[in-house]
């Protein structure tokens, strides 16, 4: 299965994406909210796939915004910002800033537009439960 490798820029936090799907044949997401236009963020989703999110010790910052119903993965030393993760009780998911994979330019299909800002708190878990990549955050020692 093809495997996506990522990192933000001083290595800090890491991605770890594996999927059934080649790059190519991913939906890719612009969405319209400000946090992830100031960032120039391309996300991806793959409920089919897995993702695994590596923070050394201090890295990470979770940041919270809207309904806090995700945390925002910003890299405390360098800013990147990795994707969202948002844990359903027990049971994790993830959007992943196709940016920071080291093979991102073979995410070369346009982006789609999107825009959740009409969604309510309880519209975006199932969105998100139905969208999402399952995923796992581990926090180093
Ligand atoms: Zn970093």
């Amino acid at each position: 299965m093809p495997k996506f490798k990522g990192s933000c820029h001083c290595g800090k936090l890491r991605l770890t994406f594996v999927s059934p799907s080649k790059a190519a044949a991913l939906p890719v997401r612009e969405c319209g909210r400000s946090f992830c236009r100031k960032h120039g963020a391309r996300t991806m989703t793959d409920p089919a796939g897995t993702a695994m999110i590596e923070a050394e010790p201090g890295a990470l910052n979770a940041y919270q915004f809207g309904l806090g119903t995700a945390d925002f993965l910003v890299c405390n030393g360098c800013g990147a910002y990795m994707g969202a993760f948002f844990d359903d009780a027990g049971t994790s998911y993830a959007t992943l800033n196709i940016n920071v994979f080291d093979d991102r330019l073979d995410f070369s299909q346009p982006a789609a537009s999107a825009d959740y800002g009409a969604e309510d708190a309880e519209g975006r878990k199932v969105r998100r439960r139905a969208r999402w990549t399952p995923a796992t955050l581990k926090h180093l020692t």
